[in-house]
């Protein structure tokens, strides 16, 4: 299936003077397609599997900016941590670790998000608030350890829902806990996806991933 144009040129529009950064979701999808939307100028991509994005980053642009946005293992960090760059779903100490690590080895200083868990389904990754306030501190306290990670903001997925009110308050909840720690440095809330983006951005996301719309149902 071929790329959506009509609703990238309306998303770009729509997205451009309210800021928001737009991160295309290609993920089951060919590079030939991501190639499609990159030549009408699309730069971001974000990829949930690793395997998927280490066989498709070498057959494309090395312009292109690959977003990590699936549930991320230590193991496989190794893999992307030469290119990747932004990890959206920081969810442990334990990983974040382990791509501080891995980006010393690659020389890089690799940007991450640390994921809030804030659906009421229990599949959701993430952390708590709780558990978010023990990992900023951690991060104050372990400056100087961890030196190639750089954490800039948050990311969040509201419940698979029709319940427009219940994804609301979810998205609002999160930018509520997002400007607790947000400066200059942390700025980046990554909250919305095709079918809720619009109400991701009236509660304040400035990053939003978007697949379906895009490059049609996986
Ligand atoms: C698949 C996925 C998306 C994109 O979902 P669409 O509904 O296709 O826009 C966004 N974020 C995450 C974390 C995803 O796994």
């Amino acid at each position: 299936m071929p790329v959506n144009q009509k609703a990238f040129e309306a998303l770009k529009a729509a997205l451009g003077p309210a800021q928001v950064a737009l991160v295309a979701v290609s993920k089951t999808k060919p590079a030939t397609e991501i190639r499609e939307l990159y030549d009408l100028g699309q730069l971001d991509f974000g990829e949930n599997y690793v395997q998927e994005l280490v066989s498709k980053q070498p057959l494309l642009p090395s312009e292109i900016r690959w977003h990590f946005i699936g549930h991320l293992q230590s193991n496989k960090v190794k893999f992307i941590a030469p290119f990747v760059h932004l990890i959206h779903g920081v969810d442990s100490s334990k990983l974040l670790r382990e791509i501080d690590k891995q980006a010393q080895k690659a020389g890089r200083i690799i940007r991450c998000l640390l994921q809030v868990h804030i659906a009421t389904e229990e599949s959701k990754f993430g952390f708590d608030e709780e558990e978010l306030s023990l990992m900023m501190q951690e991060l104050q306290n372990n400056q100087s350890v961890l030196s190639h990670v750089k954490v800039c903001g948050l990311m969040g997925m509201a419940s698979f829902s029709n319940d427009e009110a219940l994804v609301r308050k979810e998205f609002s909840h999160l930018k509520s806990i997002f400007d607790r720690y947000a400066n200059e440095e942390f700025n980046i809330l990554s909250m919305g996806m095709s079918g809720d983006y619009r109400i991701a951005i009236s509660e304040g996301s400035n990053m939003v991933r978007i697949g379906s719309l895009l490059f049609g149902s996986r």
